[in-house]
């Protein structure tokens, strides 16, 4: 069995973006995730040709075997409001465009929210976002539809949802990033290995274990179909270890990369601890 799995979690590019690699880098990581600006603002500067060439560089001779870009909160896709459907249309291809500026082939995106539109309208805004993003910035970049916890208006906290977002797109590169945090809280229960079985079935049947790139590796502070999106320390949480190890030795699964996002501190000492701890449990029987 293979047991070389690529795991890591979110980096800063704070101090520059080409910064993140030699961060992933002290980690000994072999994923990482990162922004490619500022997450929480509308508007930032075009990426520094300098900095995308010493990123470039720096990824090439390091050992990072996967790098995925994760798109600002801000964006609202399924927003039933015309205006910030759009610029949350702009903002999306924006995103699509910095990855292809720093030649990472994968996007990480929150679905969106329907604001009380309904979950079939807000559907329909998302798959039209996509569509236009699309036309404008192409479709090389992989698009990574998150699973969400469902909170509030949310949507993506169905594998329908995913599986409707994806027939309805007209161009295709589309695929799923599983946060066992999100699908936890979202009624999916993962704490022994019959339930994240009959879970990777029921994603199977609607969505299709090909089209899972990512997983968001991520213990959940509250409990199975709480809808509340509150992360904790692997482990830690109401899913416990047992649901990790059952998902870390699934075989299906040892090629996915595997990125955890829990707070840790600028020295990463509970992200050391937590990659210790799933290399520990993708190796061993419990
Ligand atoms: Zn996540
Ligand atoms: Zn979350």
């Amino acid at each position: 069995m293979k047991t070389q799995q690529l795991f890591g979690c979110h980096v800063s590019i704070a101090g520059g973006i080409d910064k993140s690699v030699a961060r992933a880098e002290s980690l000994q990581l072999g994923a990482m995730q990162i922004f490619s600006k500022n997450a929480s603002r509308w508007q930032s500067p075009p990426l520094d040709q300098e900095a995308v060439e010493r990123f470039k560089n720096a990824r090439s001779i390091s050992s990072i075997g996967y790098i995925a870009v994760h798109d600002s909160y801000l964006i609202n896709l399924a927003s039933p409001d015309q205006q910030s459907w759009q610029r949350s249309v702009d903002a999306f291809s924006d995103e699509i465009e910095r990855c292809m500026t720093l030649g990472i082939d994968d996007l990480v995106m929150h679905p969106g929210a329907h604001l009380g539109s309904g979950e079939a309208a807000g559907l329909k805004q998302i798959s039209k976002a996509i569509d236009q993003a699309r036309e404008r910035s192409g479709d090389r970049v992989r698009i990574l539809l998150e699973t969400t916890a469902g909170q509030g208006t949310n949507l993506g906290w169905r594998f329908e949802h995913l599986a409707e977002i994806i027939a309805d797109c007209r161009k295709g590169n589309l695929a799923v990033c599983f946060d066992s945090c999100h699908v936890f809280a979202a009624g999916y229960d993962l704490r022994s290995l019959n339930a994240v079985n009959t879970v990777l079935e029921e994603f199977e049947k609607q969505i299709g274990l090909d089209k899972l790139a990512l997983f968001h590796l991520n213990d959940s502070k509250k409990g199975c179909g709480s809808r509340v999106d509150r992360h904790q320390l692997i482990g830690q949480g109401e899913i416990g270890e047992q649901g990790f190890h059952a998902l870390l030795r699934d075989s299906r699964l040892t090629g996915i990369p595997k990125i955890i996002e829990t707070p840790s501190g600028p020295e990463h000492r509970d992200d050391l601890l937590t990659l210790t701890l799933l290399r520990k449990l993708s190796r061993e029987e419990i």
